[in-house]
């Protein structure tokens, strides 16, 4: 129930195709760079995805329940974004016996990834391959914090970053015992708590709604890991700002 909520973004794409599915997708996601298209700077861009899109959903089959529990998850998105879902089910062999994109987001269970979560940024689950899974959930479907792992990894499928990376979070981390946790917790090493835990730097081309630590996008954040009394419990739910950002994304 108190377990930390674990979560990779995908980052290993290549910049280049990242950058040309995304701009392929919606225009506006190259806008900000688009005056000085450089090597510097064509991993700057947003990963949108095209206002009123009805995206497909496909779903590695598990159980009886996993399909609906993604359904109830993703969807809690839906009255905030200018966007429709099709979910479809199928099962592995199904999806390897084509080479096509049989899903815009594809989502797959792995027992090793139970109270952890993993998802490619918006547009970039469209620069892998067509059989890798853009989304991979652990299989404990019935843990009562299971939807809201989903939403939140569906909150990164449709372009969202971490909140607690925000440039502007407020988290006053002890370091050093942030890096020892999630040694011990997730088997992260320094460079993937620098990538998934601490603050990132501004990014020009990225866009940017106030830090909220109330955000489904933020971890949650215990009083030993910070300096002073400093703490965040896991959300699950759908913050006011989490609303405003997307109704901002997906008009
Ligand atoms: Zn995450």
């Amino acid at each position: 129930m108190n377990q930390f909520k674990h979560c990779n973004t995908n980052k290993t794409y290549d910049p280049l195709n990242s950058y040309s599915v995304a701009i392929n997708e919606r225009p506006s996601n190259g806008a900000m760079s688009s005056g000085r298209r450089n090597k510097r700077s064509v991993g700057e861009h947003t990963k949108y995805w095209s206002v009123g899109k009805t995206l497909k959903v496909l779903v590695y089959k598990l159980d009886e329940h996993s399909f609906e529990a993604v359904k109830n998850g993703a969807s809690k998105w839906l009255p905030y974004i200018n966007l429709n879902f099709e979910f479809i089910e199928m099962d592995e062999k199904d999806i390897n016996a084509t080479d096509e994109f049989l899903g815009d987001i594809r989502v797959d269970f792995q027992p090793s990834f139970n109270n952890a979560g993993s998802s490619a940024v918006g547009t970039d689950s469209l620069a892998g391959h067509a059989h890798d899974p853009s989304m991979t959930l652990g299989t404990n479907v019935s843990s009562p914090d299971y939807e809201s792992l989903i939403t939140h990894e569906f909150g990164h499928a449709l372009g969202l970053d971490h909140a607690h990376q925000h440039p502007d979070a407020e988290i006053p981390w002890d370091r050093e015992k942030a890096y020892v946790h999630f040694e011990n917790s997730a088997n992260f090493s320094k460079a993937q708590v620098d990538a998934n835990v601490f603050p990132l730097e501004r990014v020009p081309g990225r866009t940017y709604a106030p830090y909220d630590r109330y955000s489904v996008m933020h971890y949650q954040v215990h009083n030993e890991l910070t300096v002073g009394d400093w703490e965040q419990p896991l959300n699950k739910n759908i913050s006011e700002g989490d609303i405003a950002f997307m109704r901002q994304i997906y008009p």
